[in-house]
């Protein structure tokens, strides 16, 4: 009996837009990888709200600077400095290997933000006419939901009848040299990309991919923008992402310039998914170009999102997520092919780090992916359908090994009894 979560689901159904297509569970508590429904119900979350929640629910560390901060200031706007700012910056700054930050809320704003300062520094520093800036994206990105953003997808859902849309954008097939060398010109400004395509379905480009990207973009003096919103803070078992294949799980790889983006987008679990935090970062040759009055945000780098943050990457550091995410993300494909090898139902299982999807095989109905979700739910763990007939699978980062061949099992269990 599912009372509380009936009523709940009928509430928001009468009252909020249809905006998403949630797994029809209502949950009300979380702590580290479990969650837990209105009707007393537990289940490990395999989402981490899409890669926000990577240090786990309520993190005491987190929950602690949150609660702090809240009692002191919350928000002043940027009419005034805060206390936290600089401090939180500086750390920021460090953190990831660069001069300066542009603290933001959401992802969207972020990317927003990023597009915006590609095309100025197009304008100063590369003598692109005022207006014809071009920023080339990949085919099935996902950088959010603005006008702009969605004037860079191809998802028909997404994009249909909210036209007229922003111009200047060069879209061209993921994981693609010679299509990104041959979009190259003049007027182009940077490149926006995700490392790893995540709401495409956990799209893991070659391993040299984006280093050769970055080559590409030297050669002809255009940005590489990395939208780490998803893959970044540990996820894919290294801090970023875009450090690739490097020995440097805990470090970004600022040693080797050849990795490392000339943009650098960040969000969700910047924060741990407590509060909407986002930063944009780059050096100074490119940040300087945006001057006083050129952009801005009533809550960006607002004292509680410093102290949390803040506190959310000092607990990415201390409990070493990156390492953990990389050694479980290897055992948790290994198993899964396993069970793969065992069942009908599963062409591949793909990712890096925690970062991971499965494939439903091709015989299989169109509706698949979303049964075997409400399946596992039914089983006590929260997973969702990507784009076709994909699930991914990325949980909180604070899993332990034994959590993890938990889920493995439920996984297995969860596919035979759907098979039969
Ligand atoms: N970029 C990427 C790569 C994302 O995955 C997302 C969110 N799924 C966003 C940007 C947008 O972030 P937000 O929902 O916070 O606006």
């Amino acid at each position: 009996e599912k009372r509380q979560s009936d009523k709940a689901i009928a509430l928001e159904a009468q009252y909020g837009a249809h905006n998403y297509h949630p797994l029809p569970v209502v949950l009300s508590r979380g702590e580290g990888v479990y969650v837990w429904d209105v009707d007393g119900q537990k289940y490990y979350d395999f989402l981490s709200a899409y890669s926000a929640v990577n240090q786990g629910h309520c993190h005491p560390k987190i929950i602690g600077a949150l609660t702090e901060q809240a009692q002191k200031l919350t928000l002043t706007s940027r009419a005034f400095y805060n206390d936290r700012l600089g401090e939180y910056e500086k750390y920021l700054c460090e953190f990831f290997g660069y001069d300066k930050v542009l603290p933001m809320n959401t992802g969207a704003e972020a990317v927003e933000t990023a597009i915006k300062l590609g095309r100025k520094w197009g304008y100063e520093k590369k003598g692109i006419p005022d207006g014809r800036a071009k920023v080339i994206v990949c085919l099935n990105n996902f950088h959010g939901r603005t006008i702009t953003i969605i004037s860079a997808s191809n998802d028909p859902v997404a994009t249909e009848h909210f036209g007229p849309f922003t111009p200047g954008i060069v879209p061209i097939p993921y994981n693609d040299l010679e299509a990104l060398e041959a979009a190259m010109g003049p007027d182009v400004a940077a490149f926006l990309v995700e490392p790893i395509q995540g709401e495409a379905g956990v799209n893991v480009p070659d391993a040299d991919y984006l280093q050769k990207a970055h080559a590409i973009c030297k050669e002809h003096n255009v940005l590489l923008m990395a939208d780490e919103v998803q893959t970044g803070i540990a996820r894919t078992g290294r801090l970023l992402a875009s450090c690739g294949n490097c020995d440097c799980p805990e470090k970004n790889c600022s040693g080797t310039p050849d990795v490392k983006p000339d943009v650098l987008i960040l969000g969700k679990a910047i924060s741990g998914g407590v509060l909407p935090v986002s930063a944009v970062l780059a050096n100074d040759p490119v940040m300087e170009v945006i001057r006083p009055g050129n952009h801005g945000s009533t809550f960006g780098g607002n004292p509680l999102a410093c102290a949390v943050a803040t506190a959310a990457l000092e607990v990415v550091a201390e409990e070493r997520l990156a390492e953990k995410a990389d050694a479980l993300g290897r055992l948790f494909r290994e198993k899964m092919q396993e069970i793969i090898d065992d069942t009908d139902l599963v062409r591949l299982v793909r990712g890096k780090g925690l970062l991971n999807a499965i494939v439903i095989d091709d015989s299989e109905d169109s509706s698949t992916a979303w049964e075997i979700c409400l399946a596992l739910k039914e089983n006590g763990l929260l997973a969702k359908p990507t784009h076709g007939n994909i699930i991914r699978f990325a949980p909180p980062l604070v899993m332990t090994e034994e959590e993890l061949l938990d889920c493995l099992s439920i996984i297995r269990k969860t596919l035979l009894e759907y098979q039969q």
